[in-house]
């Protein structure tokens, strides 16, 4: 195509780099590991399968645009009525919802860097101003994001584990945020690996919602629940919040699978819970071998450990990627590695013992 005829697109896709999901790699052996999405290590329960399976057989007609029985469902989960809660493609897809809602020309989104990969690219293609504020000993410095909100403000996000440093911020701390914030501001806490903090500072986020109307608290089915092939995500707020963002849901981008394997996973809570468990130990049994190894690990309160690597970043990547062992590095900064099954928590560990430096 000659250039004249090249069709013109908006002027921030020019610097606009897509979204890159965590690669999968495969040893000379034959070998793959894959820890660089923050998945669960589970397939899903035969009674998600099931119901899969029976939604399946009716994928000739559009979904439940309202996704009334997973919405009912999600609402009876968090102890709220219905119009507390809307549904998602993801909480990814829930993030850019949201976007929809308060961006304009002008409008400022304040969020703590590194932080969640989507955050920068979807404010950018919003077309709001991202205002990134840096994290301090890798946690949020909510007191910083506090000085940063302006009256063009429009949205802040804070993302409780953080990815991929898997800090959390506390209760006291969050409430002071909460309070410094204009009302008019919606305030996001992406709480998307609540399910493996176990760190009594950290409040549910859910608990804050009746004090704080303009908080909205984001989860997904994706990572505790198993169902990250499905992108199922929600968000609890006030119903005058939680009916803005419904607004702008793409028409039927929850499916009739995924919402059906949605209600199913919800019923099966207890043993999804069991599993996290499960993961939340290998968490633990990670970060101390490590530790006892001489890494820096810092705390975390998510299914992954983060390793500041600086410039080996790459060459601790590759180190792994040789041994079918692949991780999240972010150039230059560290890595992020996923907890798997204790067998793929090994293969990773294996590859750090060796590895020649620490950090
Ligand atoms: N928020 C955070 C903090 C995440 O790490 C992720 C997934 N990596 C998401 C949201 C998106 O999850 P999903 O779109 O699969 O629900």
């Amino acid at each position: 195509m000659s250039e004249a005829t090249t069709p013109r697109f908006r002027s921030v896709l020019d610097r606009f780099v897509a979204y890159k999901p965590g690669k999968v790699v495969v040893s000379p052996e034959g070998r793959s590991f894959k820890l660089s999405s923050n998945e669960s290590p589970h397939g899903p329960l035969p009674s998600v399968v099931d119901a899969i399976g029976e939604a399946a057989r009716n994928v000739n007609r559009y979904p439940d645009n309202n996704a009334t029985a997973l919405t009912e469902a999600i609402a009876s989960f968090c102890g709220v009525p219905a119009d507390h809660v809307a549904v998602g493609c993801g909480s990814v897809g829930m993030t850019q919802m949201l976007l929809e809602a308060v961006a304009e020309p002008g409008a400022e989104v304040v969020y703590a860097w590194r932080s969640f990969e989507a955050y920068p690219l979807l404010v950018s293609l919003s077309g709001a101003t991202a205002v990134q504020v840096p994290l301090r000993a890798e946690t949020h410095d909510l007191t910083a994001m506090a000085g940063a909100i302006s009256d063009r403000t429009r949205l802040v996000f804070i993302c409780n584990p953080n990815n991929p440093t898997g800090t959390v911020v506390g209760r006291a701390e969050i409430e002071a945020f909460l309070n410094r914030v204009p009302e008019d501001c919606l305030v996001v806490l992406d709480e998307a690996y609540r399910e493996y903090v176990r760190d009594d500072d950290v409040p549910d986020g859910l608990t804050l919602c009746a004090d704080h109307p303009n908080l909205a608290i984001l989860r997904t089915f994706s990572k505790a629940y198993g169902l990250a092939g499905l992108r199922i995500g929600f968000l609890v707020a006030h119903p005058l919040v939680a009916g803005a963002i419904r607004k702008t849901f793409l028409p039927f981008s929850v499916n009739s699978v995924a919402q059906a394997a949605g209600i199913a996973s919800l019923a099966a809570t207890d043993e999804l819970l069991e599993r996290v468990e499960g993961t939340v130990k290998e968490r633990d049994r990670v970060r101390a071998t490590l530790i006892a190894d001489g890494w820096t690990v810092p705390p975390t309160e998510a299914n992954f450990v983060w390793l500041r690597l600086g410039v080996r970043t790459m060459e601790f990547s590759e180190a792994c990627d040789a041994q079918g062992v692949s991780v999240r590095p972010f150039p230059g900064e560290g890595a992020r590695v996923s907890i798997g099954s204790p067998e793929e928590n090994d293969a990773f560990l294996q590859v750090a013992k060796a590895f020649p430096h620490r950090n």
